[in-house]
């Protein structure tokens, strides 16, 4: 780190007055302003009228980030959106890569199943949305700063709605708090950029809507925001509804229905008329909505679909017409063999220049190459057979961890784990994972707040990049293409795992150094 971070930046609190205050001033604006979660069955006890909040785990201090590595991940997003819009175009590309993994990987060809059924009587819909997210850890390579890309989110990329409050939160206590403390932080000294994540995903949720157009049926139109049940992240998810409302002038409907719901509350009209797929109020069901744009934060992984009844569910959202973000490809296109093969360089690819040929552009090329770093197949090529070694040799998979084609946290194999996940499976399904170098970030030490409690120590940084794409898989134009600000999530530096629902991180915000 440049050392305009100073060596008592972040602070740490040993008077415990000053740290008390800071702590009630976190817990108060927390709940005040919605960076809140609801509790957990544990905390929540006996909350059967579901009305408690508790605040989300958050960072005393704004954790230092190098400014041109931010600035770089903003630059590039435009890029990484139209990349992956050109990736979930691209169905011969994205239909060899689940080939290879659907072997030992039924949660992929399901989904795989669900396009082709799809594509057989026709899509109807070719709109596609993506509200994606690209993350990333800073590599020190000497002093040289860069930014890795840990992976690129599809699907339900989340807390954009908490991150641009935790950045309005470090703002306000660096107008208020810090300048009070004994080590006092003059406001001055900190660069705390802007963050508009909320209003920038709800802005490309409104774009789709509006290119959705009016309803041929005569029904109101809407956007219906599908979710798991007993989701506690439910405020993040508020907040993009509530900036969609603030940012139109005309409201746009919005409904919140569980994704095992799905074929209760819709229908769809038959294809003569269009595939419509209709929402019929719960509450008042002679009300009927035509469901302008499906927004998935739920149907991710496996636990989302427990019976083939769910898959039906998934099957009538594909084969509306209704926006859906995103799509099953464009689902597909986040797959970790994706990024895989992309950062696989032409010499060794068995699918020759991925990136050059989604990219031809050679500046593009270039800057989206310098944020990967080396991700190994693990299957019976030459590249395979050599990453085999690596992930089984009892030293060498100290520097990797493993991961199979899953999102939500808590899926992948760390260093010595890899080895032995390994022997507990089929080699004939190796290939349904990756290989990934571990990205190393230089050492930062910051404080967390979690349920009520503090933790000190080493922390690792992880920078998301939110951006909305929309485009027509028929033409392949691109009709929006925008970036919609960041995340920036902290976890201790012991932790492997980073995900703040899955309870491993926290919230943060930059300050750029
Ligand atoms: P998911 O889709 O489940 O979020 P990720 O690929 O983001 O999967 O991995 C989860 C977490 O594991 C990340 O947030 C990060 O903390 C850690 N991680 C993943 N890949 C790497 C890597 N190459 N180097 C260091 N940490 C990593
Ligand atoms: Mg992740
Ligand atoms: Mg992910």
């Amino acid at each position: 780190m440049p050392s305009s971070t100073g060596p008592s930046y972040p602070p740490t609190l040993n008077d415990v007055l000053e740290r008390n205050r800071l702590v009630q001033t976190i817990k108060d604006w927390t709940i005040a302003n919605g960076l809140a979660v609801r509790p957990p069955p544990t905390v929540a006890g006996d909350d059967t009228e579901g009305i408690l909040a508790m605040s989300a785990p958050v960072t005393l201090f704004p954790s230092p980030f190098p400014k041109t590595c931010f600035e770089e991940a903003q630059d590039i997003q435009a890029q990484y959106n139209e990349l992956y819009a050109r990736i979930s175009q691209d169905e011969e590309f994205l239909s060899s890569l689940v080939q290879e993994v659907a072997g030992g990987d039924d949660f992929i060809a399901n989904l795989w199943n669900v396009h082709l059924r799809v594509k057989e009587e026709g899509y109807v819909q070719s709109l596609a949305l993506g509200l994606f997210r690209s993350d990333y850890m800073v590599h020190q390579d000497g002093d040289n700063l860069q930014i890795k890309q840990v992976e690129f989110n599809t699907i339900a990329s989340s807390f954009g709605g908490l991150s641009a409050q935790t950045t309005l939160l470090h703002k306000y206590l660096s107008k208020t708090e810090y300048p009070l403390l004994k080590s006092g932080i003059p406001r001055s000294t900190l660069d705390l950029p802007a963050n508009h994540s909320a209003e920038g995903l709800a802005a490309g949720l409104g774009a789709a809507f509006h290119a959705y157009g009016k309803s041929a049926l005569g029904h109101p139109t809407c956007i219906v925001f599908l979710v798991q049940d007993g989701e506690r992240n439910v405020f993040d998810q508020r907040h993009l509804e509530y900036a969609l409302q603030s940012s139109d002038s005309e409201p746009i409907p919005v409904f919140r229905l569980p994704f095992s719901q799905i074929l209760t509350h819709t229908t769809l009209a038959p294809s003569s008329r269009g595939r419509q797929l209709l929402y019929h109020l719960p509450h008042n069901p002679s009300l009927t909505f035509e469901v302008a744009v499906a927004y998935l934060r739920a149907g991710y992984g496996p636990s989302d679909y427990p019976d083939p009844s769910a898959w039906e569910a998934r099957y009538q959202l594909e084969r509306s017409a209704a926006i859906t973000c995103p799509s099953v490809l464009t689902q597909l296109a986040g797959m970790k063999k994706v990024q895989q093969v992309l950062a696989t360089p032409e010499s060794v690819s068995s699918i020759p220049s991925a990136l050059r040929r989604f990219v031809p552009d050679e500046p593009a090329y270039s800057a989206l190459w310098k944020t990967f770093t080396n991700i190994y197949p693990l299957d019976t090529t030459p590249a395979g057979l050599e990453a085999r070694r690596l992930a089984t040799d009892s030293e060498e998979c100290k520097k990797y961890v493993m991961k199979p084609q899953r999102e939500g946290g808590g899926n992948n194999f760390y260093r010595t784990a890899i080895p032995q996940r390994l022997r507990e499976i089929p080699e004939e399904h190796w290939g349904s994972y990756i290989l990934m170098e571990l990205i190393t970030p230089p050492p930062l030490v910051n404080t967390i707040l979690r349920n009520g409690r503090l933790e000190h120590g080493g922390v690792i940084c992880e920078l998301g990049i939110y951006g909305t794409c929309l485009w027509d898989q028929a033409t392949g134009e691109v009709l929006r293409n925008e970036g919609a600000g960041y995340l920036l999530r902290t976890k201790g530096d012991k932790s492997e795992e980073g995900g703040v629902a899955a309870g491993y991180g926290c919230m943060d915000s930059c300050r750029l150094v």
